[in-house]
């Protein structure tokens, strides 16, 4: 069955979307115009004005302004709580259309759109909004020998902070900063993806209607070597947190370096998957297939290495290649979908080529290999096996839904391949000896790692990547401390 889009999205779709500049929806200073595409088809959908160096200009200022005569920070705990607390309430009741735009402009399944991202959205929303209340500093009795004092820290918000997001789950990316960075009372101008601006845009008009105040966000689609580096430069900015590929996030560092910009970088993976021989493998087989195959392997924490025991090796790689065989690749809006594109012709040529490169460095294809259907941005699901570990198909990123999978004889052999990568994002351990897990834990190079389960996004948890997959971390306590400073107060009591 074909979902039907609704007439709410139709009617957002028919022009193209303005962006939001001091509560202010503008066409921009140039009337530069963002295409948007529908991965599943290759066709046009809808379209967003790009915003131009001046529109990001006038954003940081309005931010800056909205900062300084507080009227977001210096509403009450309990208001602002409030209204983080009424977005994600309507936040759901326009699930349908946010799962739609999802849908149409990031090549996501509806289904996993409406059910999955976005109430997982609205909750990021309300679960920050439970920590308005409750974030404070610490008092401390200070050793000055003959005098006494009283010592306290405060943790305030560290200002205009610019949220950059990928194309991968645009909406998720988008709520995942600005809910900890409102919540801790900054300012903000969003910069979601060229590719997919449209989620994000719509957000801002819930936003507004949630009562979040004028210039406090503001949000700008447009390139990113043009606006996200500009808003990365700017003076004015006092953070920058950004999620996207590694390579963009060693550029960041060295343009944020002038200012001393504070910095949070989500950054690739290339996450492990380890099976051992005792595993409950009717859990691990299908988990694995679901870390790679989900959303077509477009997600940061994809398990695209997967090394399994050598008692169990064949049985692994013969059920992920019969679970990549029964996917059905196609639009996201058929209900009988159960794999979406990727999300460009030019992304869906990166990965083709890896894959081809990976095979002449030796790699067999179990399954897949190519591109699928022409009729939109297609790529069947991979399976691979011998590749040697040094090859680029084992260490990089592919970002598509393409596993190398290989053997191992020891848990320290198992170990050594597993931290054998520039990234450390995540990584999934499946084994009946609890004990063998906990003590992977200690040495396996990954910022989160899930035992006997993979890919679980949990908000209380903070996750972000060691090595070259991150610096920072986003959910829980930490995630709202990225945007906060902390400050010492002594006051010497007579
Ligand atoms: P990307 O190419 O690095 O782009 C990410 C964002 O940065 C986009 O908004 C992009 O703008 C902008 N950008 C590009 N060049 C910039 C520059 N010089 N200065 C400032 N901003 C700039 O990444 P992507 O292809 O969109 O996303 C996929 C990558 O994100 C993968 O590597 C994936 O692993 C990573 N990711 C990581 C996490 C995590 O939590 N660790 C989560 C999701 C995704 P335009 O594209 O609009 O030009």
């Amino acid at each position: 069955m074909i979902h039907e889009i609704s007439s709410a999205t139709r009617t957002f779709l028919a022009e193209p979307a303005q962006f939001l500049v001091n509560g202010k929806w503008r066409q921009g200073s140039t009337g530069e115009i963002i295409e948007c595409v529908d991965p599943a088809s290759g066709q046009q959908i809808g379209s967003a004005y790009a915003a131009a160096v001046t529109d990001a200009d006038d954003a940081v200022e309005a931010a800056k302004v909205a900062f300084d005569d507080k009227r977001w920070r210096g509403k009450t705990p309990s208001e602002r709580q409030g209204i983080l607390l009424r977005l994600a309430t309507l936040i759901e009741r326009d699930a349908q259309i946010l799962a739609e735009l999802e849908t149409l402009d990031g090549g996501k399944l509806y289904g996993s759109a409406l059910n999955g991202e976005v109430p997982h959205a609205a909750e990021t929303f309300r679960y920050y909004a439970g920590w308005v209340t409750k974030l404070g500093g610490h008092i401390f009795e200070p050793s000055v020998p003959g005098r006494i004092y009283h010592g306290f820290t405060r943790e305030d918000p560290v200002g205009v902070a610019a949220l950059i997001t990928p194309w991968n789950g645009a909406l998720v990316s988008a709520a995942w900063k600005l809910a900890p960075a409102l919540a801790a009372g900054c300012s903000c101008v969003l910069k979601p993806s060229e590719m997919t601006p449209l989620s994000s845009l719509y957000l801002g008009r819930i936003m507004q209607e949630a009562g979040i105040p004028d210039g406090v966000i503001n949000i700008l689609p447009g390139s990113g070597v043009k606006i996200g580096a500009h808003l990365v430069r700017h003076s004015t900015v006092a953070k920058v947190s950004f999620t996207g590929s590694t390579g963009v996030g060693r550029q960041l560092m060295a343009n944020g370096a002038e200012n001393l910009t504070r910095l949070s970088l989500e950054l690739g993976g290339k996450s492990p998957v380890l099976i051992f021989d005792d595993a409950d493998l009717d859990v691990a087989i299908p988990t694995a297939a679901e870390a790679i195959f989900g959303n077509a392997g477009q997600v940061c924490v994809a398990g695209s290495r997967i090394y399994a025991g050598r008692k169990v090796y064949q049985r692994v790689v013969d059920g992920l290649a019969e679970i990549a065989l029964n996917h059905k690749v196609g639009a996201g809006l058929d209900a009988a979908s159960t794999m979406g594109p990727l999300i460009s012709h030019a992304h869906r040529e990166r990965v083709r080529t890896m894959v081809d490169r990976g095979i002449s460095d030796g790699a067999n294809v179990v399954t897949g290999g190519a591109c699928g259907s022409d009729d939109g941005f297609y790529f069947q699901p991979t399976v691979l096996t011998g590749a040697a570990q040094e090859t680029e198909i084992v260490q990089e990123e592919v970002f598509g839904p393409v596993v190398a999978v290989s053997p191992f004889d020891s848990e320290a052999e198992a170990l050594q391949m597993a931290n054998n990568s520039r990234y450390g994002l995540a990584a999934s351990i499946w084994t009946g000896d609890t004990s063998r897990a906990l003590r992977l834990t200690e040495d396996l190079q990954a910022g989160i790692i899930w035992i006997n389960d993979h890919g679980i996004p949990e908000l209380a948890m903070p996750i972000g990547g060691v090595k070259q997959s991150g610096i920072g971390r986003e959910h829980g306590l930490e995630g709202l401390r990225a945007y906060t400073e902390t400050r010492s107060v002594m006051l010497r009591l007579k």
